[in-house]
């Protein structure tokens, strides 16, 4: 049964403002004044034509009254936030349904700025080493006996941004505060308030990263451009590696206040076409900024 009036036809009703709206508002613009790359190209038409005719559409006609629905089809590109809002609602009602009745901890592993510029040129090599760095670092301390000696279970996000839109690389992991004997015969419930010392993980996760990085680069799976160039030399790449080891690494470990959801709501927060606040804010006010001001910044 559906609610459509007799004989309507009904299309998805946008919200007042959203990203599309200023996309084909100053796309064109921005097209002109800016060299885009071709995701970038092809990430504005998509976002600009989700979910209208030019995608073309079906019509549903509901089998109880002659109510019509009109839905337009989505573009499935992963930088539009309409697509991707559907693919992180599934992923939290899956991970949602994974979780025990067992205290979570909440760890986050940061990585030092100074690595954001081999990240630009380098995110899929230095992200799968974050992830597997991080893992490696946790799993290592569950099956210590001193902690609690067994397999933990974790869940990952990656945020590449912090709170306003500058490049701040790091994984946020939902930790099991507990563990499963090697055996499998049982579970080993660790202490509710702590789950391992978070210097010595900071210790650890910054040992194996930087290990994974030397791999990559003896493997020759690095590229250097721009301003990392000089790190193509093996001495200036030992010297850099040198630097990272020199610095501490920031670890947090705590109990998520409001419950393991609250991490998992983090998985919202990836994937996101980052819009200049400024932009957007004097946009949805309505208010004329300076063409600097208004032209939205769009960083994939
Ligand atoms: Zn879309
Ligand atoms: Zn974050």
């Amino acid at each position: 049964m559906c609610t459509v009036p007799r004989g309507t036809a009904v299309s998805t009703t946008a919200p007042r403002l959203e990203l599309a709206t200023i996309v084909r508002r100053y796309g064109d613009a921005y097209r002109r004044t800016h060299r885009l790359a071709r995701v970038q190209r092809r990430a504005l038409h998509a976002i600009e034509t989700c979910r209208t005719a030019a995608l073309g559409g079906h019509r549903k006609t509901c089998d109880h009254c002659d109510g019509v629905r009109l839905t337009y089809n989505s573009c499935r590109n992963r930088h539009c936030p309409k697509c991707q809002t559907l693919v992180k609602e599934r992923w939290l009602a899956a991970r949602r349904a994974d979780l025990l009745p067992i205290p979570y901890f909440h760890v986050v592993f940061t990585l030092p700025h100074s690595l954001n510029a081999l990240a630009q040129g380098n995110p899929r090599v230095l992200y799968t080493l974050l992830f597997r760095a991080a893992a490696d670092t946790l799993l290592t301390f569950g099956r210590d006996a001193r902690h609690l000696g067994g397999t933990i279970g974790i869940t990952a996000i990656l945020h590449t941004w912090g709170q306003n839109p500058s490049q701040h690389l790091h994984l946020h992991c939902l930790v099991t505060g507990g563990a499963l004997a090697a055996d499998g015969s049982q579970w080993i419930a660790g202490r509710s308030s702590f789950l391992f010392p978070v210097r010595a993980l900071s210790t650890v996760f910054r040992a194996k990263y930087l290990a994974g990085l030397q791999r990559v680069y003896a493997a020759g799976a690095l590229t250097f451009a721009g301003g990392t160039a000089h790190l193509a030399s093996p001495r200036a790449f030992t010297g850099f590696l040198g630097q990272l080891r020199a610095i501490d690494w920031i670890v947090y470990a705590k109990r998520p206040f409001a419950g393991p959801e609250q991490v998992l709501n983090l998985g919202r927060y990836t994937h996101r076409v980052v819009l200049s606040m400024i932009a957007s804010s004097s946009i949805a006010t309505g208010a004329s900024g300076s063409a600097g001001r208004t032209t939205p910044t769009m960083t994939a």
